[in-house]
């Protein structure tokens, strides 16, 4: 008999529920944990805040929003059956067909009689005496877990600005990361953009064609690549799929970003001015991500950088009409893919429009919001809707708000009140049996998030079957291993230019967050396979303890 019996329902303790793992979210990662640990007939027990399925893509419904990485590889691998039969309709489908797609997802299998919608997760204490964690909702309903599973997602906490007079403001206040579900019409409406990282990209050029004016203000230019966004053929869908297992197996094994793409085997300076720019030109041709895949040092040289940023900054003044608005959009605070870059759809072309204009607030920021104006560096820009494209309280964010208490009363925000730390991204010490996929300390937000989430979904899953297996009622992270992978992951990212860049993967978009660099550059092909050798190791750097005895033992 394991020590840690799996119920294929829920069992009633004292009249509380309890469950073999509780599951924090139903974004893609919650959906996928869900369906793995099912399988291994585990009794789980999903929350999800919102009415329905999809995470990212149930929140964010912003005109314009869709993926930046190419559908036919941002989709799950992990059913044959489902990757050969969906059909995306576009090279990079728009939001309202990926929330279809999880929803399909949901219903294929059948996931949703295991989640409960419209409930948060408040709070969770371990109980170390029983080694289970006690779950409180929104609901004023209390379960007990085995485990506690966070799928919360990096950029689910969106981020409301500190703007004098917000509250105040008497037109229409939109977050992009937090969009209505009924269609939003700003047709003869004047539309304030507040913000331009990707939401914005995506939305400005949509907003410019609705609104009888947009104003788009910006503090910090950032570098975008057009998406070259077209409909699927037929042809295109099947060339992808026959080629799945090999594409799937490098965007795994191989790629640094869960993409797969050319292995660029030369450094920028190894070519000539020509040469070089005709590279760069074929790929903004070819448009998206892989931009910054034309050479392999674009990351760690300021050099080799600086002629990849510079192409980019001609291409823009290349496209915008007016030299003083070109000169504004042209990025110059950080080396080009030292924040996720951004893929667009006309974003630069939309300001030759007649009826959009740029306002520059890197030195003065917004004064104030008026109730019906936005006042910056004195000037008042009357307008009827505000647009808050102002990001999200990257990877802790929604952790953060979860009250998680672990061993010893102390408190997950207290153990992270310096920047968060994690042994893989995967778990931290003093939180027995608590999990986080695509966790700070993780490739995450730097790779195609779907590779990452069904890497770590499966690891978890093979994990919690292991401790099954073996008699272990409680797993936990070894402080020595966690301090070890903190700077593991620090020692990467300053071998890079990243930390160059004041972005959210610091959390530079939040006053008072702690500057440390939070996801692991180190590639997703690397990593899995320390997270494969940690496992066959028989968890090495996790203590394990024995279910009846309570005994602290290293798995072996
Ligand atoms: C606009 C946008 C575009 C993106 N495009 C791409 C892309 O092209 N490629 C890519 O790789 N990544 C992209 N991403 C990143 C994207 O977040 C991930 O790809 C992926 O969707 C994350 O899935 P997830 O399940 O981990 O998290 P999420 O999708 O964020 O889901 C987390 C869920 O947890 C719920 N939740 C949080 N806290 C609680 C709580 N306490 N109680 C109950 N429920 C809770 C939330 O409501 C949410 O539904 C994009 C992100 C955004 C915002």
């Amino acid at each position: 008999m394991s020590a840690m019996p799996s119920t294929s329902a829920k069992a009633h303790a004292a009249g509380v529920e309890a469950y073999d793992a509780v599951v924090v979210g139903a974004g893609f990662a919650g959906m996928y944990m869900l369906h793995r640990l099912r399988g291994l007939g585990f009794s789980v027990r999903v929350y999800e805040q919102g009415d329905g399925v999809g995470g990212t893509w149930y929140w964010n419904r912003y005109p314009g929003a869709r993926c930046d990485v190419e559908s036919m590889q941002y989709s799950y691998s992990f059913s044959e059956e489902l990757q050969q039969q969906w059909d995306w309709s576009e090279r990079y489908a728009p939001q309202p067909e990926i929330l279809k797609y999880a929803n399909h997802v949901a219903d294929r299998f059948d996931l949703r009689r295991d989640i409960e919608f419209s409930t948060r997760v408040e709070r969770a204490v371990f109980d170390e005496a029983a080694n289970l964690w006690s779950v409180t909702t929104s609901q004023g309903d209390t379960v007990t877990a085995r485990h506690i599973i966070l799928a919360t997602g990096c950029l689910s906490n969106a981020r409301m600005p500190d703007i004098r007079g917000l509250k105040e403001f008497k037109g229409e206040v939109y977050h992009t990361g937090h969009w209505p579900h009924h269609p939003v019409d700003f047709k003869g409406k004047r539309v304030a953009v507040i913000g331009t990282g990707s939401s914005a990209i995506q939305s400005v050029p949509v907003i410019a064609e609705q609104a009888s004016h947009l104003t788009v203000f910006q503090r910090t230019a950032n570098f975008s690549i057009p998406a070259r966004n077209a409909a699927l053929t037929a042809e295109e869908r099947e060339c992808f799929r026959s080629r799945y297992p090999e594409i799937r197996r490098f965007a795994r094994e191989e790629a640094r970003n869960g993409i797969y793409t050319e292995v660029p085997d030369r450094g920028a300076l190894d070519d000539g001015d020509n040469v070089r720019r005709a590279k760069y030109e074929a790929r903004w041709s070819k448009g998206g991500l892989t931009f910054m895949s034309v050479y392999n040092n674009l990351a760690i040289d300021k050099a080799a950088n600086d002629t990849a940023a510079n192409f980019v900054r001609e291409m823009i003044a290349d496209i915008v009409d007016d030299p003083g608005t070109a000169k504004l959009l042209q990025p110059d605070s950080h080396p080009i893919g030292t924040k996720r870059i951004c893929i667009d759809s006309d974003y630069y072309a939309a300001f030759n429009r007649p009826n959009v204009t740029l306002v520059d607030i890197k030195s003065t920021g917004i004064d104030e919001i008026l109730p019906h104006a936005v006042r910056a560096g004195g000037n008042d820009y009357e307008v009827d809707a505000l647009v808050l494209a102002t990001g999200f309280d990257a990877m802790t964010g929604s952790v953060a708000k979860i009250d998680i208490v672990g061993r010893d009363g102390k408190t997950l925000n207290q153990k992270w009140a310096e920047g968060p730390r994690t042994y893989l991204g995967l778990m931290s010490a003093g939180f027995p049996n608590l999990f986080v996929i695509t966790g700070p300390g993780s490739p995450s937000v730097l790779s195609n998030m779907i590779v990452s989430i069904e890497q770590h979904v499966d690891w978890i899953a093979d994990c919690l079957g292991f401790m099954r297996d073996n008699g272990f009622a409680a797993m936990e992270a070894e402080r020595d291993a966690e301090d070890k992978w903190v700077d593991h992951v620090n020692e990467v990212a300053h071998g890079t230019l990243y930390p160059q860049a004041n972005s959210w993967y610091m959390g530079a978009n939040i006053p008072g967050k702690p500057r440390i660099f939070m996801p692991y550059i180190g590639g997703v092909g690397a990593y899995r396979q320390i997270c494969n050798e940690v496992a066959a190791k028989g968890y090495e750097g996790f203590a394990m303890t024995a279910a009846a005895k309570e005994k602290r033992a290293a798995a072996s």
